[in-house]
């Protein structure tokens, strides 16, 4: 038996999400409206593929069973394909997803698949093709749209798409995005915009709560279900009618924390425990070689002590979370 990852509060840890670089070509309203900027340490490196390999296998070896990739913009690193590889040959891995703005998935998502990719989660926050461009600053609407299409055609039996929730932008677009799941097995998901340092202006402006979707559901004949011990933070909701289901992420809603099942590990190597507020633990003095493994193993293990037992966000904390894109949202 694998020792589980546990923490004080008895919350169990199968699900890696590692940041493999924070490099990203989109300029997203709500995460780098200016575009990504390498931060002072100009040249810091991020992550290579031998480090990615090791610290899977450690959280592997610690009963992690699910990794998600992110970023930045993970597809946009030219060893993508040899890091889903790399993360495949962990048995114990049985799910290996990856958050992507889709910008590169008409050319690459075969590729991906054959490595050993099992799910994929793309950001789209509408479906106007002129709002999506006002969003992300990038005119890949269509692009974007064709990945999707690929993504089926290579296989994947559904796919989650992330729309981040925006007062007066895309709350009142419910209706088109059901029309679009109607016979497409797509998860829709609302995430809720969550503040953050850089953005507070663009928070108050544009927050809005997703009991607003989740009402509207209900009254649709939209039916919660259960979640399992891997699944994300989302409460997935199905209708007989439609193959696609929606996915709503409340991060503000009390007792959120409570079901938290993930970790983080940054672009650099710094383990989070939380998306927000921590300063992380240094991880890569231990991936130089694969003799640290246990030492690796032990020190997250002992990390997890310091989790504390919410975000405290609903309270105004962003703690030192400037944007999302150097964590992976
Ligand atoms: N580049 C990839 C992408 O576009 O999906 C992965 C990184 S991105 C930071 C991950 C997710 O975080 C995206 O779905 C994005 O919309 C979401 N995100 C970023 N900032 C956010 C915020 N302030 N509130 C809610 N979601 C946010």
């Amino acid at each position: 038996m694998v020792p589980q990852l546990t923490d004080a509060f008895e919350r169990k840890f199968y699900y890696l999400r590692l940041s493999i670089t924070d490099v990203c070509n989109f300029r997203c309203t709500y995460c780098l409206p200016d575009g990504y900027k390498p931060n002072g340490a100009a040249n810091k490196s991020f992550l290579s593929l031998e480090e990615i390999r090791r610290i899977t296998r450690a959280f592997a070896e610690s009963g992690t069973d699910k990794v998600r990739l992110t970023g930045g913009e993970p597809s946009m690193r030219r060893d993508f394909t040899d890091i889903i590889a790399a993360v495949r040959e962990n048995p114990g891995i049985r799910q290996i997803a990856v958050t992507t703005n889709g910008y590169r998935m008409a050319r690459d998502v075969a590729e991906w698949r054959d490595a050993g990719l099992t799910s994929i989660n793309v950001s789209i926050d509408s479906l106007d093709p002129r709002q999506f461009h006002a969003i992300t600053g990038q005119d890949k609407f269509h692009q974007v749209m064709a990945g999707i299409d690929a993504a089926f055609e290579a296989g994947f039996e559904k796919i989650k798409v992330n729309s981040v929730l925006m007062r007066d932008l895309n709350h009142n677009s419910l209706q088109s995005f059901l029309n679009w799941i109607r016979e497409r097995p797509i998860q829709l998901r609302f995430i809720e915009l969550m503040e953050t340092g850089d953005h507070s202006a663009l928070f108050r402006r544009h927050h809005i709560s997703g009991e607003v979707i989740r009402d509207q559901l209900i009254m649709q004949g939209w039916q919660r279900q259960p979640r399992a011990r891997s699944d994300g933070p989302a409460q997935v909701f199905t209708h007989p009618e439609y193959r696609g289901e929606i996915g709503l992420i409340m991060p503000y809603e009390k007792d959120f924390c409570a079901s938290c099942n993930r970790l983080r590990v940054s672009a650099v190597g710094n383990l989070h425990l939380c998306l927000f507020g921590d300063g992380g633990v240094p991880l890569r003095d231990l991936l130089a070689s694969d003799d640290q493994q246990d030492e690796l193993q032990a020190r997250i293990a002992r990390s997890l002590g310091q989790k504390k037992q919410t975000h405290f966000l609903h309270q105004g904390n962003t703690g030192i979370t400037q944007n999302l894109s150097f964590i992976g949202g």
